[in-house]
Protein backbone atom coordinates (compact mmCIF):
# COMPACT_ATOMS: atom_id res chain seq x y z
CA UNK A 1 0.00 0.00 0.00
CA UNK A 2 1.28 3.34 -0.75
CA UNK A 3 0.71 6.49 1.00
CA UNK A 4 1.47 10.11 0.56
CA UNK A 5 4.60 12.10 1.36
CA UNK A 6 2.86 13.82 4.18
CA UNK A 7 1.90 10.56 6.08
CA UNK A 8 5.23 9.34 5.17
CA UNK A 9 6.76 12.26 7.19
CA UNK A 10 4.29 11.62 9.73
CA UNK A 11 5.74 8.14 10.40
CA UNK A 12 9.29 9.17 10.16
CA UNK A 13 8.61 11.88 12.97
CA UNK A 14 6.95 9.69 15.06
CA UNK A 15 10.70 7.82 14.93
CA UNK A 16 12.41 10.80 15.30
CA UNK A 17 13.33 11.04 11.66
CA UNK A 18 14.08 15.43 11.40
CA UNK A 19 11.42 16.37 8.75
CA UNK A 20 10.94 19.51 6.44
CA UNK A 21 7.65 20.34 8.86
CA UNK A 22 4.59 20.98 6.63
CA UNK A 23 0.17 21.31 7.16
CA UNK A 24 -1.91 19.73 4.34
CA UNK A 25 -4.64 22.02 2.38
CA UNK A 26 -7.02 21.25 0.61
CA UNK A 27 -8.20 24.94 -0.75
CA UNK A 28 -5.78 28.13 -1.09
CA UNK A 29 -7.17 29.62 1.90
CA UNK A 30 -6.65 26.77 4.35
CA UNK A 31 -3.12 27.16 2.03
CA UNK A 32 -2.82 30.36 3.87
CA UNK A 33 -3.85 29.53 6.78
CA UNK A 34 -1.27 26.23 6.83
CA UNK A 35 1.60 28.73 6.06
CA UNK A 36 1.19 31.63 8.31
CA UNK A 37 1.27 28.82 10.80
CA UNK A 38 3.99 27.09 9.79
CA UNK A 39 6.39 30.82 10.13
CA UNK A 40 4.78 30.78 13.83
CA UNK A 41 6.28 27.71 14.46
CA UNK A 42 9.55 27.09 12.14
CA UNK A 43 9.84 30.76 11.51
CA UNK A 44 10.40 29.95 8.09
CA UNK A 45 9.13 33.24 5.35
CA UNK A 46 9.15 31.33 2.28
CA UNK A 47 7.28 28.24 1.78
CA UNK A 48 6.98 25.43 -0.63
CA UNK A 49 3.57 23.84 -2.06
CA UNK A 50 3.72 20.56 -2.81
CA UNK A 51 0.97 18.36 -5.15
CA UNK A 52 0.01 14.82 -2.81
CA UNK A 53 -0.75 11.81 -5.29
CA UNK A 54 1.10 8.78 -5.11
CA UNK A 55 3.82 8.91 -8.08
CA UNK A 56 7.13 10.87 -7.60
CA UNK A 57 8.75 13.18 -10.18
CA UNK A 58 6.52 16.08 -9.01
CA UNK A 59 8.65 18.68 -8.97
CA UNK A 60 9.36 18.00 -12.34
CA UNK A 61 6.04 17.91 -13.96
CA UNK A 62 5.08 21.41 -11.60
CA UNK A 63 4.07 19.95 -8.55
CA UNK A 64 6.19 21.40 -6.53
CA UNK A 65 6.98 24.98 -6.46
CA UNK A 66 8.51 27.72 -4.02
CA UNK A 67 6.41 30.60 -2.39
CA UNK A 68 8.40 33.69 -1.34
CA UNK A 69 5.35 35.56 -0.34
CA UNK A 70 1.62 34.35 1.60
CA UNK A 71 0.27 36.01 -2.00
CA UNK A 72 2.47 33.75 -4.16
CA UNK A 73 1.29 30.66 -1.61
CA UNK A 74 -2.24 31.36 -2.33
CA UNK A 75 -1.90 31.62 -6.15
CA UNK A 76 0.18 28.74 -6.23
CA UNK A 77 -1.84 26.32 -4.26
CA UNK A 78 -4.53 27.40 -6.51
CA UNK A 79 -2.76 26.45 -9.49
CA UNK A 80 -1.46 23.64 -8.51
CA UNK A 81 -5.19 22.41 -6.18
CA UNK A 82 -7.66 20.94 -9.06
CA UNK A 83 -4.63 20.26 -11.30
CA UNK A 84 -4.16 16.94 -13.21
CA UNK A 85 -0.30 16.62 -12.54
CA UNK A 86 1.57 14.63 -15.20
CA UNK A 87 5.02 12.97 -13.89
CA UNK A 88 7.39 9.97 -14.96
CA UNK A 89 5.32 7.95 -12.54
CA UNK A 90 2.01 8.86 -13.16
CA UNK A 91 1.48 7.86 -17.20
CA UNK A 92 0.19 9.93 -19.55
CA UNK A 93 -3.44 10.30 -18.31
CA UNK A 94 -1.30 11.78 -14.67
CA UNK A 95 -3.49 12.39 -11.42
CA UNK A 96 -5.55 14.73 -10.10
CA UNK A 97 -4.45 16.78 -7.05
CA UNK A 98 -6.64 16.66 -4.29
CA UNK A 99 -4.80 17.75 -1.80
CA UNK A 100 -1.30 20.22 -1.04
CA UNK A 101 1.45 19.70 1.47
CA UNK A 102 2.61 23.65 2.78
CA UNK A 103 5.72 23.15 4.25
CA UNK A 104 8.67 25.16 5.66
CA UNK A 105 11.80 26.04 3.09
CA UNK A 106 14.27 24.27 4.37
CA UNK A 107 17.14 25.31 1.20
CA UNK A 108 17.79 28.43 3.46
CA UNK A 109 21.21 29.59 3.34
CA UNK A 110 23.63 29.48 6.15
CA UNK A 111 27.37 28.68 6.64
CA UNK A 112 27.68 25.81 4.37
CA UNK A 113 25.78 24.79 1.38
CA UNK A 114 22.75 22.62 1.74
CA UNK A 115 23.30 19.34 0.08
CA UNK A 116 21.13 16.56 -1.26
CA UNK A 117 21.38 12.54 -0.51
CA UNK A 118 19.60 9.75 -1.63
CA UNK A 119 18.24 7.03 0.42
CA UNK A 120 16.22 4.40 0.60
CA UNK A 121 15.34 1.26 2.89
CA UNK A 122 14.11 -2.03 1.72
CA UNK A 123 14.12 -5.90 1.45
CA UNK A 124 16.84 -7.01 -0.77
CA UNK A 125 15.15 -10.27 -1.76
CA UNK A 126 18.36 -12.32 -2.93
CA UNK A 127 19.71 -12.08 0.64
CA UNK A 128 16.77 -11.97 2.64
CA UNK A 129 17.71 -8.52 4.17
CA UNK A 130 16.85 -5.40 4.58
CA UNK A 131 19.15 -2.71 2.65
CA UNK A 132 20.04 0.78 2.84
CA UNK A 133 20.86 2.08 -0.70
CA UNK A 134 22.15 5.58 -0.80
CA UNK A 135 24.14 8.05 -2.37
CA UNK A 136 25.78 11.69 -2.34
CA UNK A 137 23.99 12.28 -5.99
CA UNK A 138 20.56 13.35 -4.50
CA UNK A 139 17.53 15.01 -5.45
CA UNK A 140 17.48 14.24 -9.25
CA UNK A 141 16.67 10.56 -10.56
CA UNK A 142 18.21 7.56 -9.01
CA UNK A 143 17.72 5.65 -12.38
CA UNK A 144 19.92 7.91 -13.79
CA UNK A 145 22.55 7.85 -11.35
CA UNK A 146 22.72 4.27 -11.13
CA UNK A 147 22.61 4.29 -15.29
CA UNK A 148 25.77 7.00 -15.97
CA UNK A 149 27.57 6.73 -12.30
CA UNK A 150 26.48 3.07 -10.41
CA UNK A 151 29.78 3.70 -8.31
CA UNK A 152 28.17 6.62 -6.50
CA UNK A 153 25.59 4.47 -5.51
CA UNK A 154 25.86 2.48 -2.10
CA UNK A 155 24.53 -0.68 -0.17
CA UNK A 156 24.62 -1.36 3.33
CA UNK A 157 22.58 -4.26 4.35
CA UNK A 158 21.64 -4.91 8.08
CA UNK A 159 22.27 -8.68 9.67
CA UNK A 160 18.66 -9.33 10.97
CA UNK A 161 20.49 -11.02 13.90
CA UNK A 162 22.09 -8.02 15.13
CA UNK A 163 20.52 -5.08 13.45
CA UNK A 164 21.60 -2.02 12.00
CA UNK A 165 25.24 -1.27 13.92
CA UNK A 166 27.17 1.75 14.77
CA UNK A 167 29.74 1.20 12.89
CA UNK A 168 27.26 0.91 9.29
CA UNK A 169 25.34 4.29 10.24
CA UNK A 170 29.12 5.56 10.69
CA UNK A 171 29.93 4.14 7.28
CA UNK A 172 27.27 5.76 5.40
CA UNK A 173 27.62 9.59 7.17
CA UNK A 174 31.24 9.28 5.71
CA UNK A 175 30.70 7.75 2.18
CA UNK A 176 28.38 10.81 2.02
CA UNK A 177 31.66 13.08 2.75
CA UNK A 178 30.22 14.66 6.21
CA UNK A 179 32.06 15.38 8.91
CA UNK A 180 31.25 17.33 12.65
CA UNK A 181 27.68 17.99 13.54
CA UNK A 182 26.27 16.78 10.16
CA UNK A 183 28.17 13.60 10.00
CA UNK A 184 26.60 13.25 14.03
CA UNK A 185 23.52 14.31 12.66
CA UNK A 186 23.16 11.53 9.83
CA UNK A 187 23.97 9.06 12.07
CA UNK A 188 21.10 9.36 14.01
CA UNK A 189 18.74 10.02 10.51
CA UNK A 190 20.05 6.59 9.61
CA UNK A 191 19.19 5.21 12.70
CA UNK A 192 15.59 6.26 12.56
CA UNK A 193 14.72 6.04 9.41
CA UNK A 194 15.58 2.57 9.97
CA UNK A 195 13.73 1.87 13.02
CA UNK A 196 10.75 3.46 11.14
CA UNK A 197 11.11 1.06 8.48
CA UNK A 198 11.49 -1.84 11.15
CA UNK A 199 8.41 -0.80 13.03
CA UNK A 200 5.77 0.14 10.35
CA UNK A 201 6.09 -3.10 8.21
CA UNK A 202 7.38 -1.29 5.53
CA UNK A 203 8.52 -2.69 1.94
CA UNK A 204 9.91 0.96 1.49
CA UNK A 205 10.91 4.13 2.52
CA UNK A 206 12.95 6.31 0.02
CA UNK A 207 13.70 9.61 0.74
CA UNK A 208 15.29 11.69 -1.95
CA UNK A 209 16.55 14.00 -1.09
CA UNK A 210 18.16 13.84 2.45
CA UNK A 211 18.82 17.16 2.83
CA UNK A 212 21.78 17.94 5.00
CA UNK A 213 20.80 22.15 5.75
CA UNK A 214 23.14 25.20 5.53
CA UNK A 215 22.94 25.24 9.52
CA UNK A 216 24.34 21.04 9.23
CA UNK A 217 20.45 19.27 10.25
CA UNK A 218 19.85 16.44 8.28
CA UNK A 219 16.11 16.01 7.35
CA UNK A 220 13.53 13.97 5.26
CA UNK A 221 12.65 16.83 2.39
CA UNK A 222 10.53 14.02 0.46
CA UNK A 223 8.97 10.74 1.66
CA UNK A 224 7.88 8.03 -0.54
CA UNK A 225 6.99 4.90 1.28
CA UNK A 226 4.68 1.43 0.89
CA UNK A 227 3.65 -0.30 3.47
CA UNK A 228 3.37 -4.07 3.11
CA UNK A 229 0.09 -4.91 2.76
CA UNK A 230 0.51 -8.28 4.40
CA UNK A 231 1.32 -6.46 8.07
CA UNK A 232 -1.85 -4.00 7.66
CA UNK A 233 -3.55 -6.36 9.74
CA UNK A 234 -1.37 -5.35 12.80
CA UNK A 235 -0.64 -1.81 11.46
CA UNK A 236 -4.12 -0.70 11.78
CA UNK A 237 -2.55 3.42 12.32
CA UNK A 238 -1.25 2.87 8.65
CA UNK A 239 -3.84 1.03 7.21
CA UNK A 240 -6.63 4.00 7.85
CA UNK A 241 -3.78 5.64 5.54
CA UNK A 242 -5.09 4.34 2.70
CA UNK A 243 -6.24 6.52 -0.46
CA UNK A 244 -8.66 4.74 -2.41
CA UNK A 245 -8.33 7.97 -4.64
CA UNK A 246 -4.97 7.16 -5.52
CA UNK A 247 -5.72 3.56 -6.20
CA UNK A 248 -7.24 2.28 -9.82
CA UNK A 249 -11.61 1.92 -8.99
CA UNK A 250 -11.55 -1.56 -10.39
CA UNK A 251 -8.34 -2.82 -8.31
CA UNK A 252 -10.42 -1.60 -4.83
CA UNK A 253 -13.51 -3.32 -6.31
CA UNK A 254 -11.44 -6.52 -7.02
CA UNK A 255 -9.55 -6.40 -3.41
CA UNK A 256 -13.08 -6.08 -1.99
CA UNK A 257 -14.66 -8.74 -3.76
CA UNK A 258 -11.53 -10.97 -2.95
CA UNK A 259 -10.49 -11.05 -6.71
CA UNK A 260 -6.47 -10.35 -7.02
CA UNK A 261 -6.11 -8.08 -9.92
CA UNK A 262 -4.32 -5.97 -11.80
CA UNK A 263 -5.44 -3.76 -14.64
CA UNK A 264 -3.53 -3.57 -17.86
CA UNK A 265 -4.06 -1.83 -21.65
CA UNK A 266 -4.07 -4.43 -23.71
CA UNK A 267 -7.58 -5.90 -25.34
CA UNK A 268 -8.25 -9.34 -24.35
CA UNK A 269 -9.43 -9.66 -20.50
CA UNK A 270 -8.45 -12.89 -18.26
CA UNK A 271 -9.84 -14.62 -15.98
CA UNK A 272 -7.78 -17.03 -14.61
CA UNK A 273 -7.14 -19.18 -11.03
CA UNK A 274 -4.36 -19.42 -9.74
CA UNK A 275 -1.10 -16.37 -10.55
CA UNK A 276 0.90 -19.40 -12.42
CA UNK A 277 -1.73 -20.01 -14.64
CA UNK A 278 -2.76 -16.15 -15.12
CA UNK A 279 0.89 -15.22 -15.68
CA UNK A 280 1.02 -18.14 -18.63
CA UNK A 281 -2.27 -17.15 -19.80
CA UNK A 282 -1.26 -13.65 -20.58
CA UNK A 283 2.02 -15.18 -22.52
CA UNK A 284 0.16 -17.23 -24.22
CA UNK A 285 -2.78 -13.89 -25.41
CA UNK A 286 0.69 -12.25 -26.47
CA UNK A 287 1.95 -15.40 -28.14
CA UNK A 288 -1.78 -15.10 -30.17
CA UNK A 289 -1.34 -11.42 -31.01
CA UNK A 290 -3.33 -10.06 -28.75
CA UNK A 291 -2.49 -8.12 -25.28
CA UNK A 292 -3.63 -8.90 -21.63
CA UNK A 293 -6.20 -6.41 -20.57
CA UNK A 294 -5.64 -7.64 -16.78
CA UNK A 295 -4.28 -9.58 -14.82
CA UNK A 296 -7.16 -11.50 -12.67
CA UNK A 297 -7.04 -14.31 -10.28
CA UNK A 298 -10.27 -15.72 -9.53
CA UNK A 299 -8.83 -18.00 -6.66
CA UNK A 300 -9.95 -21.51 -5.92
CA UNK A 301 -13.83 -21.22 -5.63
CA UNK A 302 -14.69 -19.84 -8.80
CA UNK A 303 -18.05 -19.75 -8.35
CA UNK A 304 -20.92 -18.46 -10.17
CA UNK A 305 -21.25 -14.98 -7.87
CA UNK A 306 -16.66 -14.77 -7.99
CA UNK A 307 -17.46 -15.42 -11.95
CA UNK A 308 -20.10 -12.79 -12.54
CA UNK A 309 -18.19 -9.89 -9.98
CA UNK A 310 -15.05 -11.13 -12.42
CA UNK A 311 -16.62 -10.71 -15.64
CA UNK A 312 -18.34 -6.95 -14.95
CA UNK A 313 -14.98 -5.84 -13.36
CA UNK A 314 -13.23 -6.92 -17.09
CA UNK A 315 -16.27 -5.80 -18.95
CA UNK A 316 -15.79 -2.15 -17.44
CA UNK A 317 -12.86 -1.44 -19.87
CA UNK A 318 -13.77 -0.32 -22.90
CA UNK A 319 -11.11 -1.97 -24.69
CA UNK A 320 -11.90 -5.83 -23.79
CA UNK A 321 -12.38 -7.24 -27.35
CA UNK A 322 -12.45 -10.65 -25.93
CA UNK A 323 -12.36 -12.38 -22.81
CA UNK A 324 -10.27 -15.51 -22.22
CA UNK A 325 -11.31 -17.68 -19.41
CA UNK A 326 -8.63 -20.36 -18.17
CA UNK A 327 -9.49 -22.54 -15.46
CA UNK A 328 -8.61 -25.65 -13.79
CA UNK A 329 -10.32 -27.79 -11.86
CA UNK A 330 -8.29 -28.72 -9.42
CA UNK A 331 -10.03 -28.77 -6.15
CA UNK A 332 -13.08 -26.55 -7.82
CA UNK A 333 -14.81 -29.07 -10.73
CA UNK A 334 -14.65 -27.97 -13.97
CA UNK A 335 -18.87 -28.15 -14.06
CA UNK A 336 -19.46 -26.16 -12.00
CA UNK A 337 -17.16 -23.46 -13.07
CA UNK A 338 -19.00 -23.77 -16.32
CA UNK A 339 -22.46 -23.79 -15.12
CA UNK A 340 -21.32 -20.77 -13.01
CA UNK A 341 -20.09 -18.95 -16.40
CA UNK A 342 -23.13 -19.71 -17.99
CA UNK A 343 -25.27 -18.45 -15.34
CA UNK A 344 -23.19 -15.17 -14.73
CA UNK A 345 -23.32 -14.99 -18.42
CA UNK A 346 -27.25 -15.45 -18.36
CA UNK A 347 -27.77 -12.42 -15.80
CA UNK A 348 -25.71 -10.12 -17.08
CA UNK A 349 -27.53 -10.39 -20.45
CA UNK A 350 -25.56 -7.55 -22.20
CA UNK A 351 -22.48 -9.29 -22.84
CA UNK A 352 -21.39 -8.28 -26.53
CA UNK A 353 -18.23 -9.43 -26.15
CA UNK A 354 -16.74 -13.39 -27.63
CA UNK A 355 -15.40 -15.32 -24.52
CA UNK A 356 -13.56 -18.17 -25.12
CA UNK A 357 -13.18 -20.95 -22.23
CA UNK A 358 -10.97 -23.31 -21.19
CA UNK A 359 -11.47 -25.34 -18.51
CA UNK A 360 -9.04 -28.24 -17.91
CA UNK A 361 -9.00 -30.73 -14.75
CA UNK A 362 -11.90 -32.50 -12.89
CA UNK A 363 -15.05 -33.16 -15.24
CA UNK A 364 -13.30 -30.86 -18.16
CA UNK A 365 -15.77 -32.70 -20.57
CA UNK A 366 -18.64 -32.42 -18.67
CA UNK A 367 -18.25 -28.77 -18.17
CA UNK A 368 -17.35 -28.13 -22.29
CA UNK A 369 -20.52 -29.92 -22.61
CA UNK A 370 -22.48 -26.98 -20.29
CA UNK A 371 -21.06 -24.91 -22.38
CA UNK A 372 -21.49 -25.79 -25.59
CA UNK A 373 -25.19 -26.82 -25.30
CA UNK A 374 -25.86 -23.45 -23.29
CA UNK A 375 -26.62 -21.55 -26.47
CA UNK A 376 -24.27 -19.05 -25.53
CA UNK A 377 -21.72 -16.65 -27.48
CA UNK A 378 -19.24 -18.77 -25.96
CA UNK A 379 -16.68 -20.81 -27.40
CA UNK A 380 -15.04 -23.60 -25.80
CA UNK A 381 -11.83 -25.42 -25.45
CA UNK A 382 -10.16 -28.37 -23.66
CA UNK A 383 -6.51 -27.47 -24.93
CA UNK A 384 -4.56 -24.07 -24.10
CA UNK A 385 -3.86 -23.75 -27.69
CA UNK A 386 -6.87 -24.25 -28.84
CA UNK A 387 -8.20 -21.66 -26.47
CA UNK A 388 -5.34 -19.35 -28.07
CA UNK A 389 -6.39 -20.12 -31.43
CA UNK A 390 -9.87 -19.09 -31.14
CA UNK A 391 -8.40 -15.83 -29.41
CA UNK A 392 -6.90 -15.19 -32.60
CA UNK A 393 -9.73 -15.59 -34.57
CA UNK A 394 -11.91 -13.63 -32.73
CA UNK A 395 -9.29 -10.68 -32.77
CA UNK A 396 -9.08 -11.21 -36.42
P1 LIG B 1 9.46 14.94 -6.19
O1 LIG B 1 9.80 15.82 -7.35
O2 LIG B 1 8.12 14.29 -6.35
O3 LIG B 1 10.54 13.96 -5.90
O4 LIG B 1 9.29 15.93 -4.91
P2 LIG B 1 10.34 16.43 -3.81
O5 LIG B 1 9.66 16.49 -2.51
O6 LIG B 1 11.59 15.62 -3.85
O7 LIG B 1 10.66 17.92 -4.27
C1 LIG B 1 11.19 18.20 -5.53
C2 LIG B 1 12.28 19.22 -5.44
O8 LIG B 1 11.78 20.43 -4.90
C3 LIG B 1 13.43 18.86 -4.52
O9 LIG B 1 14.38 18.03 -5.12
C4 LIG B 1 14.02 20.23 -4.21
O10 LIG B 1 14.95 20.58 -5.20
C5 LIG B 1 12.81 21.14 -4.28
N1 LIG B 1 12.45 21.52 -2.90
C6 LIG B 1 11.84 20.74 -1.97
N2 LIG B 1 11.74 21.39 -0.80
C7 LIG B 1 12.28 22.60 -0.99
C8 LIG B 1 12.51 23.74 -0.13
O11 LIG B 1 12.17 23.74 1.05
N3 LIG B 1 13.10 24.83 -0.69
C9 LIG B 1 13.51 24.86 -1.98
N4 LIG B 1 14.09 25.97 -2.44
N5 LIG B 1 13.34 23.80 -2.81
C10 LIG B 1 12.74 22.69 -2.32
MN1 LIG C 1 11.73 13.51 -4.33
Amino acid sequence: MNIHEYQGKEILSSYGVEIQRGLTAETADEAVSAAKKLSETTGTSWWVVKAQIHAGGRGKGGGVKLAKSLDDVKRIAGEILGMTLVTKQTGPEGKLVRKILITEDVYYPGESEPEEFYMSVLLNRETGRNVIIYSPEGGMDIEDVAENSPEKIFKEEVDPRVGLQGFQTRRIAFNLGLSGLAFKNMTKFVASLYAAYLGSDAAMFEINPVLKCSDNRVIAVDAKVNIEDNGLYRQKEYAAMRDLNEEEPEEVEASNAGLSFVKLDGNVGCMVNGAGLAMATMDIIKLSGGNPANFLDVGGTADAERVEKAFRLILKDPNVKAILVNIFGGIVRCDRVAQGIVDAYKNMGDIDVPIIVRLQGTNAVEAKKIIDESGLKVVSAILLQEAADRVKEVLA
